[in-house]
């Protein structure tokens, strides 16, 4: 059976890259960024005043006057202006251009403004370019700003804002479909028997790409039925990029998946992994590039497999720069079957030295999902080792930094 390790590697050498688009600032969010971004001018790009108060000469203050004539106000959004006369004042706003032959701010709360003079307490000590954010002080013109292979956030919105940019150039986005499948389910606000089960894998599948900006992300459900599922499955492998599938991979009578993915010309690049959870996952390719991600259907499984396979590959095809691995320490000794690589849910903490300490939390079952909420990720356990004592390192796979 195939390692955890050799499955990463299979999908990574099956899915091909994303195209890249031009889209709106207003849409790019969490989109991956495909281009350099260039400072548009200086930051600042002129001398900037910090304060709200007059800008003076510093010689001048220096020599000992504390009296200056206030010549005029300078706005932040007004033209550059002139101090012609050393001796005198502009009074200037916070965010306005500092007027020429002016090196200092006084802030309005050290001064005592009268009749157009402003006079400058007697106490008071500044220096040369005090409340000046000088130009070009944070980075100058052309300076490479953000690169490629970022997830964008809002601070990075504000750095392209700044740069002029109103598009950017951002992987595209692949077409997602999440299909949950097994006569017991039922979504949640319908009726249900008590036979029944509540249908939760597929929103939560559906929240947790969201969360990394795959928006473009339908949920279907559909029965346990050869024909039915031949149909729909047909149906959304010649609309999607990315199918994700939940339940009816494993070795039951109504387990149809892997047979209809055959029948629809999807061909196989792995079934089973030598994990828990989530032995059963099937990984495969359509005719036209598809990638098709079967996972298991027990809520533990599909969570921790879409986490662990689906999300990294899909990041991956957006370009998105790979991120540092994470360890944590482990709280407590737990011990397994060997053979298999085991994802254990932890809620992470920190201790004294500042290290993650990751604390195990038992799920009852791989059916036992209610057990990971509250959970920051999983813990993953190699496979060739059986007993992992108190304070071993591991790696650590937070739910939402795939
Ligand atoms: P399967 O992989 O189809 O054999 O399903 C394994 C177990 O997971 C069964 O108990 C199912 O009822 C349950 N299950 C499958 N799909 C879902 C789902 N979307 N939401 C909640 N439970 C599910
Ligand atoms: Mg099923």
């Amino acid at each position: 059976m195939l390692t955890s390790n050799d499955a990463t590697r299979a999908i990574a050498e099956s899915i091909t890259s994303l195209g890249v688009e031009e889209v709106a600032l207003a849409v790019a969010p969490g989109r991956i960024l495909r281009e350099i971004v260039y400072a548009e001018r200086d930051q600042p790009p002129f001398d900037r005043v910090m304060m709200d108060g007059i800008a003076v000469n510093f010689a001048t203050l220096d020599a000992g006057q504390r009296r200056f004539r206030i010549v005029a106000t300078q706005h932040a959004g007004d033209a550059e202006s002139a101090l012609t006369d050393l001796a005198e004042c502009f009074e200037v706003m916070t965010g306005a251009v500092l007027p020429r032959g002016s090196d200092c701010i006084i802030p309005v709360e050290r001064l005592n403004v009268a009749s157009g003079y402003a006079e400058v307490e007697s106490d008071y000590a500044t220096q040369q370019f005090r409340f000046i954010h000088q130009q070009a002080s944070d980075y100058q013109e052309g300076t490479k700003v953000l690169g490629p292979g970022i997830q964008i956030s809002p601070l990075d919105i504000a750095v392209i804002a700044s740069c002029g940019l109103a598009q950017v150039g951002v992987s595209q986005l692949p077409v997602v479909r999440v299909i949950s499948t097994g006569n017991e389910l039922i979504e949640a606000g319908k009726p249900i028997e008590s036979h029944q089960i509540r249908l939760s894998n597929g929103p939560a599948l559906v929240a947790l790409l969201q969360q990394q900006g795959f928006k473009d992300c339908i949920h279907d459900h559909l029965a346990d039925d050869l024909h039915l599922l031949t149909r729909r499955i047909g149906e959304h492998l010649s609309e999607a990029d990315v199918l994700i599938l939940s339940g009816g991979v494993s070795m039951g009578k109504a387990d149809y998946v892997p047979q209809v993915l055959a029948d629809l010309g999807v061909r196989k690049v792995f079934h089973k992994i030598s994990q828990r959870p989530g032995k059963p996952m099937w990984f495969g390719l359509g005719a036209a590039g598809q990638a098709v991600f079967a996972l298991p259907g027990n809520p533990v499984s599909s969570l921790v497999c879409a986490r662990h396979y689906v999300l990294p590959a899909l990041l991956n095809a957006s370009a998105r720069a790979p991120r540092v691995a994470e360890v944590a320490k482990l709280a407590r000794s737990i011990e397994f079957a060997p053979a298999l690589t085991n994802f254990v849910p932890v809620k992470v903490q920190t201790d004294d030295a500042g290290v993650h300490v990751a604390v195990p939390v038992s799920t009852n079952t791989s059916g036992d999902f209610r057990a990971l909420s509250g959970t920051d990720g999983y813990v993953e356990l190699e496979r060739d080792t059986s007993e992992f004592k108190a304070g071993t390192i591991v790696p650590l796979h937070r739910w939402d930094k795939p």
